[in-house]
């Protein structure tokens, strides 16, 4: 037997115990005549003590020779530790090791495998089994398999049903880019890896299947950003006869069920907020509501006084900052507007209301407008004396995002972003499509198979150009602390419509049936009302930890260049196999 107990169990109660136990070496203490080793596995740490008269001389000097990370096994007494550590549940007593078996020996590890290790990321990666054995890291996965577990009980507690899906499925051009596949069997024919079960599982419901889910992983070929991945693991839902309000109760209720059942903490309401709100009054349609700092329109007051930046400016719109007045000198402002100014946000500038405490008024903008004018611009904020207002100007939508980026970052400044506050809500009524300027056509806000509200459908069916623009959808999203935890929709469950729907969006009779004719021609055969949503199941666990970043939480992650660092993937094939695939080589690796 490798043991008998594991590295986390021992309590002071078992003082007197004969125990064994196994894992790696964590760290040595060697005092010459006393020696002391930290003995580590996934449940925890326990000490070990080695003296030469009760171990005996051969054996403490094998111990001698263990290193970190040596895979060993012990067995001994359990004892009452003179000093005693309260930082870990066994800091109470210690093993008086009477055997020891080396079970493998190990090469020191390239970093310390510490919480705080002081390997960087890509020597992480690249021993990433090395990286998992720390302890942070491995709760990270450990949480994640929790919440996956926990929504498949609550998932099953409501009815629904685990399908599978296909990986290799078709190509198609709307979204992001495909991963391909090259089919041998079919010479000159690809496989696509889905991008999500979309279509799949909405033929499970043109099957009558009625509540199903799946935890799957999805594909998308798209430029890594930092908080991306191209294989991503989504919770994906479906169920028929639905409305959105019985999507939305459904999975607002298996979020409150997931932070109860792994982290004990009771979420607060969902406010529902719909799209044209949360862009006006936060600029984003993922807010971050756990804090104000809401949007104030100024173009009544500002326009009309001689500044030609604000004249000209189709939106004039700010936020109060309360109480930063004296926290920001013209120094600070200036590192603000620089803040603003880069590429990334792409502010022209930033105007300024400085309420000092005294009463007085300073501004940016105080040639143009009298005190008693940004008096009154005061009042329209609500501020009041000690507040800082920031004011951007220029095309309406940017404006809006940029100033929404501008009150995240002086949240973040400001410290209203605490990591454990959790302030969920739906996002709902998004416009149903979305007029791309550059490529001159529609595309669809959330995916092409989305229905338009009811009382829009006649609207669509023949509207003019900007009755499309106008159109709502039954799409909503649940966003957790300004992070998009997921999104959903109703689903167009009637072929007409679909065929109108796919045509405002640029495809020919032909490629429509062509790439989607099989879910046209299921919804011929009693397709019923239905509509679902997907979690991004990577994101939702770092969120539930106050975390940002998803690879965090993901074993084997990519990258930003899209490579596993591990097995060093991708990698060329071999002459051989691309010719058995039919590829043609007209790119040599490393050219
Ligand atoms: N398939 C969609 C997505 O991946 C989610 C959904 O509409 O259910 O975003």
């Amino acid at each position: 037997m490798y043991r008998t107990h594991n590295c986390g169990q021992l309590r002071i109660t078992d003082a007197g115990s004969e125990v064994t136990l196994s894992g790696w070496v964590q760290t040595i203490r060697d005092k010459g005549f006393m020696m002391w080793i930290d003995l580590r596995d996934r449940y925890g740490v326990t000490q070990l003590i080695f003296t030469e008269e009760n171990t005996g001389a051969d054996l403490f000097e094998a111990a001698r020779k263990l290193g970190r990370e040596f895979v060993i096994q012990v067995s001994g007494k359990v004892i009452e530790r003179s000093s005693k550590n309260d930082k870990i549940p066994t800091g109470d007593i210690e093993i008086e090791v009477q055997a020891l078996q080396v079970l493998n020996a190990a090469k020191t590890p390239p970093f310390t495998i510490e919480d705080n290790t002081d390997g960087g990321d890509d020597l992480r990666m690249r021993y990433r089994y090395l990286d998992l054995r720390r302890a942070n890291v491995q709760q990270n996965i450990i949480f994640r398999s929790q919440v996956a577990i926990e929504t498949r009980k609550y998932l099953a507690e409501q009815g629904f049903i685990e399908v599978e899906t296909p990986v290799l499925i078709k190509s198609t051009p709307e979204g992001a880019r495909d991963f391909v596949v090259p089919s041998r069997m079919n010479p000159g024919e690809f496989y696509a890896l889905p991008q999500s079960p979309q279509t799949f599982k909405q033929i499970l419901m043109v099957s009558g299947f009625d509540k199903y889910f799946q935890i799957v992983k999805c594909f998308r070929d798209e430029d890594l950003r930092a908080d991306r991945q191209p294989e991503f693991t989504q919770i994906d839902c479906e169920m028929s006869f639905v409305t959105q309000e019985e999507v939305l109760q459904t999975f607002e209720g298996l979020t409150r069920y997931l932070f109860q059942a792994t982290k004990g903490i009771t979420l607060p309401e969902f406010p529902r907020m719909n799209y044209d709100e949360a862009m006006q009054r936060y600029g984003s349609d993922k807010p971050d509501i756990r804090f104000g700092m809401t949007f104030t329109e100024l173009n009544d007051l500002a326009k009309g006084h001689g500044f030609s930046v604000f004249d000209e400016a189709e939106l004039v719109v700010g936020f109060c900052a309360e109480g930063q007045a004296e926290h920001y000198s013209n120094k600070d402002i200036k590192e603000l507007t620089e803040w603003v100014k880069r590429p990334q946000i792409g502010a022209k500038g930033l105007v300024y209301i400085k309420l000092e405490a005294d009463g007085s008024i300073k501004s940016s903008v105080g040639k143009f407008y009298s005190d008693e004018a940004l008096q009154q611009w005061a009042a329209h904020f609500g501020a009041k004396a000690g507040d800082l207002l920031l004011i951007l100007s220029g095309e309406a939508e940017k404006t809006r995002k940029q100033l929404g980026e501008l009150r995240l970052e002086m949240g973040r400044r400001m410290g209203l972003m605490q990591a454990n506050d959790f302030k969920p809500l739906w996002v709902v009524d998004f416009p149903l499509l979305e007029w791309d300027e550059t490529a001159e056509r529609f595309f669809a806000m959330h995916h092409p198979f989305t229905s338009p509200k009811k009382h829009d459908i006649a609207r669509m069916l023949d509207g003019d150009f900007e009755t499309m623009k106008s159109l709502r959808a039954d799409a909503y999203d649940l966003v957790i602390n300004g992070v998009e935890i997921g999104g959903g929709s109703i689903r167009i469950h009637d072929r007409a419509l679909q065929e109108k729907n796919f045509k405002l969006l640029g495809f020919t009779q032909e490629q429509a049936e062509s790439q989607f004719g099989f879910l046209l021609g299921a919804f011929e055969f009693g397709a019923p009302p239905h509509g679902g949503i997907a979690f991004g199941f990577d994101r939702l666990c770092a969120v539930m930890s106050g975390q940002k970043s998803i690879r965090d939480f993901i074993a084997f992650p990519k990258n930003n260049q899209g490579r596993d660092m591990m097995i060093d993937a991708p990698s060329p094939i071999a002459g051989e196999q691309m010719d058995e695939l039919y590829l043609q080589s007209t790119w040599t690796p490393g050219s």
